[in-house]
């Protein structure tokens, strides 16, 4: 049974219940963890402040940076135990899982170098004053966590939040928190004081609202459906507390009649197959121009009938969905599409050694799907590609900028001017021009406009995200 971790150590929930863990691959429950109250997210708020004001918050930032970085290859050497962990607890293939615990590695490590680099600014100003600028941190951070990337979302938040020199509170998601509970112990073992990162697991509308409505939280990271977003960001408004929210996305990919198809093909087909289509970056959107709109659709047939799905240890193309109710959800955007006489241009197979009672789904493209239907306006979160065709830029862009999000797009052509007019006028967070980085990388900005959400993580954008400029005017 797991234990909240709170100052560096194990502690269980004033509730005495626990929520049964559940591994998708075969829908047996197979470990519990706590169930938390508001009461525990109190203690784990109450250990970070005092934290914050007698150590992490005046640990010298080059210090700060040496943690991180003992945690980074701390987490590297435990890379195949963390993707383990996290294999079983959201059904990911091998090669996904340990990729993910190395992007969790590379986070620590990004952010241990940036540490000592958070420079303030002097203003030249009137005569007889000298004028700088200091970037200090906010305090306590909240962090709340979906599942489908549990390592990743958490190393980009609370790496870019500790280096700044704040402290963390993070309720990970009541579907995925067994990595993240190894992760802070990993942390401690590291040298990180008691209280500067706690873990407090249960339900989103128990733990997750509590923190949000924390009075000592003095910023939050959130991380899920634009639906629960809207939650937090009332709950961060009224008490005035700045709030980052990384929310869906319906990403499109615009493929022009002179783009590089053998190119465009497999990042196509790994753009919404990733995870199971379980990415809030997935191109579930694939835009194709008139004149190639047969061939490419052939081609992208082909590619999704060769995909297979399983248990997440045989480390096929797909694992299984996160959840029953998941399943349930993919299965119902499917039934609509039917009803609408949407085709089903082909699918992948699920192997016979899935058990019936795992959450598998094979993925599925969709042709001709109407612009308005909601196949192609709200994100399904599964293995479910979407495909339209397009006459000339005009219309593409209409149709990639017409529907609530703007997290990730891609655009596939070989003409410069092209790229970088559709670059410009895209409503979207982040644009990649013949390739598809679905927001990997730490060094690249991510977040999104419109219902996409607000805020920026990775990167150094991140890092002035979790700190409060202070100006301060000396007169001489
Ligand atoms: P979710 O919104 O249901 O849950 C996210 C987190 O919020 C969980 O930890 C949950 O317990 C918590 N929560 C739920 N209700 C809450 C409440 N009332 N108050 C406070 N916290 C609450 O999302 P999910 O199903 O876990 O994740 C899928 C969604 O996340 C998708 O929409 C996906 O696009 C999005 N996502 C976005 C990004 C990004 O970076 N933009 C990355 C991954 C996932």
């Amino acid at each position: 049974m797991q234990l909240h971790f709170i100052a560096n150590g194990g502690v269980a929930s004033t509730s005495g219940r626990t929520i049964a863990v559940i591994d998708p691959s075969d829908g047996q429950p197979f470990d519990e963890i706590q169930r938390g109250t508001p009461e525990d997210i109190d203690a784990a708020v109450q250990a970070a402040r005092q934290c914050f004001d007698s150590v992490w918050g005046r640990t010298a930032p080059a210090e700060r940076g040496r943690v991180l970085m003992r945690l980074s290859m701390l987490v590297t050497q435990h890379a195949d135990e963390l993707a383990t962990l996290e294999q079983r607890d959201c059904g990911k293939p091998t090669r996904q899982a340990r990729a993910d615990a190395l992007a969790l590695a590379r986070y620590f490590e990004f952010y241990a170098g940036a540490c000592d680099k958070l420079h303030g600014e002097t203003i030249p100003y009137q005569e007889g004053f000298s004028v700088l600028t200091w970037r200090e941190p906010h305090g306590v951070t909240g962090h709340i966590v979906p599942w489908n990337y549990p390592m990743q979302i958490f190393g980009r938040c609370v790496g870019a939040a500790l280096a700044a020199g704040n402290v963390c509170v993070v309720k990970p998601s009541e579907d995925a928190c067994l990595s993240l509970l190894r992760v802070a112990r990993l942390a401690a073992e590291a040298g990180l004081p008691a209280g500067a990162l706690n873990v407090v697991t249960g339900y989103g509308h128990e733990v997750g609202e509590a923190l949000a409505r924390h009075p000592d939280v003095q910023h939050l990271s959130f991380t899920g459906s634009p639906r629960v977003g809207t939650l937090i960001a009332q709950a961060a408004a009224e008490r005035h507390c700045p709030v980052t929210l990384e929310l869906g996305g319906k990403s499109p990919q615009i493929v022009f009649a002179d783009a590089d198809l053998d190119a465009a093909v497999p990042s196509l087909v790994n753009a919404i197959v990733q995870n199971a289509g379980q990415t809030c970056s997935a191109g579930s959107r694939v835009l194709i121009e008139q004149p190639i709109y047969e061939p490419l659709l052939e081609r992208l047939a082909q590619a999704f009938e060769a995909l297979r799905v399983g248990p997440a240890a045989m480390d096929l193309d797909l694992g299984p969905l996160i959840r029953q109710s998941q399943q349930q959800r993919v299965w119902d955007f499917l039934s609509d599409a039917q009803v609408a006489g949407i085709p089903v241009l082909a699918q992948g197979t699920v192997v016979d050694e899935a058990p019936e009672t795992g959450f598998y789904q094979a993925p599925t493209l969709l042709r001709d799907v109407p612009p308005q239907h909601r196949l192609a306006q709200e994100e399904i979160f599964g293995p479910v590609l979407a495909a339209m065709p397009f006459d000339g830029e005009e219309q593409a862009m209409q149709l990639a900028n017409g529907t609530r999000y703007g997290l990730v797009a891609g655009v596939w052509t070989r003409d410069g001017a092209r790229q970088l007019r559709m670059a410009r006028r895209l409503a979207s967070g982040q644009v990649f021009v013949n390739n598809y980085g679905a927001g990997g990388g730490v060094e690249l900005p991510f977040g999104g406009v419109k219902s996409s959400g607000h805020g920026r993580e990775k990167g150094f954008e991140a890092l002035y995200g979790f700190t409060t400029l202070k100006t301060v005017a000396i007169r001489h």
